[in-house]
């Protein structure tokens, strides 16, 4: 896969609308201008891959709209060498955001042919510090605990207790939490040991979090 001129220029029109749509964390912006979206998607897609939509992947998945992208890395506000989990590594492009703003960046995917793909991009992009674990996000990555930050990127019904354990004291957990067919976006600081704040950010759409490792195909 090549990243030319041409993707450049469609990257640079991408970011000009996610401006105008609010997004004004300059970090981000330049997170999302530098790395090739079009590398995580299907060929079929190239065309596509600098609008601001969320497109097909394998396993009946989806990679996040670029705005959704754009949301969550601001409001998880990652520093450099800060440690980060996200659960629901999907295409890999959200993780290699992460990992251009500077994370140390863990992240754990439930389908083993997507956990597979992503780590090949991880490695093509130059980004194989990402670590990245095939298993089910509900446990997080205990033997790696605390987080700075922990970013969900599908749909929980509800805020795992789990995720919330393995948080830094002042560490933010980012969560889409709601219904099948529409979530609130949840940003959750632990304040203590016990006590935790919640802060609410809009509603977006995303794929379900779902139980348990689902194994590759044998094809
Ligand atoms: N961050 C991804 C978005 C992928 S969609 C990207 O940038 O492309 C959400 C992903 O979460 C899907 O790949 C889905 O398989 C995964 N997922 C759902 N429940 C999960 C769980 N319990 N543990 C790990 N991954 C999960």
């Amino acid at each position: 896969m090549k990243d030319s001129n041409r993707h450049k220029g469609m990257r640079r029109r991408l970011i000009r609308s996610l401006e105008k749509k609010g997004i004004t964390n300059q970090e981000v912006l330049e997170a999302i201008g530098s790395i090739p979206r079009h590398f995580f998607l299907d060929n079929a897609f190239e065309e596509h891959a600098y609008e601001d939509k969320a497109f097909p992947i394998d396993a009946e998945q989806t990679i996040s709209q670029p705005y959704t992208v754009a949301i969550q890395s601001s409001l998880l506000d990652v520093k450099k060498r800060e440690k980060v989990l996200e659960i629901g590594t999907g295409s890999g492009y959200q993780a290699s955001v992460l990992a251009y703003l500077g994370a140390r960046l863990y992240t754990v995917e439930r389908h083993e042919e997507l956990y597979k793909k992503a780590q090949t991009i991880f490695k093509s992009l130059g980004l194989g510090g990402i670590r990245s674990f095939y298993g089910d996000g509900y446990k997080g990555l205990g033997e790696f605990a605390p987080f700075d930050k922990i970013l969900v990127t599908a749909a929980a019904s509800n805020i795992p207790d789990t995720l919330k354990q393995q948080l830094k004291i002042g560490g933010r957990l980012v969560i889409p939490v709601g219904s099948k067919s529409m979530q609130t976006m949840v940003r959750i600081t632990r304040i203590d040991e016990t006590s935790y704040q919640e802060e609410n950010y809009g509603d977006f759409r995303f794929v379900p979090m779902l139980d348990g490792k689902n194994p590759l195909k044998n094809i």
